[in-house]
C-alpha cells in the first residue's frame, strides 16, 4: 500500500469512493499552440494526438446518462481540434452546461478569430490560464508574448460580457512558477483583481490557485534543478486530511483524448484506468457503475491534499 493510500485510511477508515459525478473532464486532444515549462500533459504545437469525432458520439451518450454533470472540456488547447465546434454544439443542444479550460493566446491563432463570439454564444463557461498578474512570471513560464496576448484576450473577452455578466464567469487559474505551494487563494485573488484592473480594466469571477503537479515537463525542471525529491517531500508533509471530501476524484470522470476513462486527467497520464473491472473505454462504459467506485491513487496525490487542497477547481479548502 502506497503512504497516500495508508494517509487516507488512517482518516476514512477506508479507501476513497467516488460520490455523485458531477464533472466529465474530456480531453480534446495534446496539440497546443503553446509549450509551457510546467505542462502536466507536455502538449505542445507538434502533438498530433487528438479526439477523433467518433469518440466524441461516445461521451454524448455518456453525458446523456449524465444530465446533471457539467462537461468539462481541456487539452492541448481544446479549440485546435477540428471538431471542437461540433461537439460543443452538440452538447449545448443536449442541454448540457459547458465549461472550456483555455491558455487564452490561442484565439491569435489561424482560424481562431471568432472563437471568443462562439463560445459567449453558446454561454461557454471559462477557465483561463494566467500563472501571475506580472509579465515576466507568467513569460518565464509560458513563452515570450503570452502575457501580452493573454491581457489582449482577456479584454475581449471582457468586453463580450465575460467575467462582467453572472452567465457568462471568467475565472483565473494560477499556478506556481517554480517548487513550492500556492498562497492563500482569497488573498492572491484580490491582488489579482487589484492589478489586473488598475493596469488593464480587465475583470474576472474568481482567481482558482492549482499546486503543480510532479509529472511531465514540470518534474523534468525539477530533476533538472535538483528539487524532485525536496518537492514531493513538501507535499508528503503539508498532507492536510480536510481536503479529502472535496477531491476532484470524487466527483467526476476523466476521459482521455483516445476515449480512455480515468478518475483524473494525473491518473489518465500515469496510465492508471479505473478500478474494480469498470471498462477501459468510454465506448463500453455502463455510466450507472461510476457512483460508489473506489479511487485509484498513487504517490502523486500528495499534490492534490498539500496545505489549501488543489483540483480543476481550485483550492479545496480556505
Ligand atoms: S499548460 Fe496548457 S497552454 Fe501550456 S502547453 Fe500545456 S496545455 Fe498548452
Ligand atoms: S491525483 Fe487524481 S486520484 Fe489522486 S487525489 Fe488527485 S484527483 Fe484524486
Amino acid at each position: 500500500m502506497t503512504n497516500f493510500a495508508q494517509s487516507v485510511r488512517q482518516v476514512l477508515g477506508a479507501d476513497l469512493q467516488s460520490q455523485a459525478v458531477q464533472t466529465i473532464q474530456v480531453n480534446l486532444g495534446l496539440l497546443c499552440n503553446l509549450s509551457c515549462r510546467h505542462c502536466h500533459v507536455e502538449a505542445t504545437p507538434q502533438r498530433t494526438e487528438i479526439m477523433t469525432w467518433e469518440t466524441m458520439q461516445s461521451v454524448l451518450r455518456l453525458a446523456k446518462a449524465l444530465p446533471q454533470a457539467q462537461v468539462d472540456l481541456t487539452g492541448g488547447a481544446p479549440e485546435l481540434n477540428p471538431c471542437f465546434r461540433q461537439f460543443i454544439g452538440s452538447l449545448c443542444e443536449a442541454g448540457h452546461q459547458v465549461q472550456v479550460r483555455t491558455n487564452l493566446t490561442v484565439f491569435f491563432e489561424a482560424g481562431q478569430a471568432d472563437t471568443p463570439e462562439f463560445l459567449a454564444g453558446h454561454g461557454i463557461h471559462l477557465v483561463a490560464s494566467l500563472p501571475c498578474y506580472l509579465d515576466d512570471n507568467v513569460d518565464n513560464q509560458r513563452g515570450g508574448g503570452v502575457y501580452r496576448r493573454s491581457i489582449a484576450a482577456l479584454r475581449r473577452l471582457n468586453s463580450l460580457g465575460y467575467g462582467r455578466r453572472p452567465e457568462l464567469p471568467l475565472n483565473l487559474v494560477y499556478n506556481p512558477g517554480g517548487a513550492f505551494l500556492p498562497p492563500d487563494q482569497a488573498t492572491l485573488e484580490a491582488a489579482y483583481r487589484r492589478e489586473l484592473k488598475e493596469r488593464f480594466g480587465v475583470d474576472f469571477t474568481r482567481l482558482l490557485t492549482i499546486t503543480n503537479m510532479p509529472m511531465g515537463r514540470f518534474l523534468n525542471d525539477l530533476q533538472q534543478n535538483g528539487q524532485a525529491e525536496r518537492y514531493k517531500t513538501l507535499l508528503t508533509d503539508n498532507f492536510n486530511r480536510a481536503t479529502l471530501d472535496g477531491l476532484m476524484c470524487r466527483h467526476q470522470i476523466c476521459v482521455s483524448w483516445d476515449g480512455t476513462l480515468a478518475d483524473c486527467d494525473f491518473n489518465s497520464i500515469l496510465g492508471m484506468s479505473l478500478a474494480g473491472g469498470l471498462p477501459e473505454h468510454v465506448a463500453q462504459l455502463d455510466p450507472a457503475l461510476l457512483q460508489g467506485r473506489t479511487i485509484v491513487t498513487g504517490e502523486h496525490c500528495f499534490g492534490c491534499t498539500a496545505g489549501c487542497g488543489s483540483s480543476c477547481g481550485g483550492a479545496l479548502v480556505a
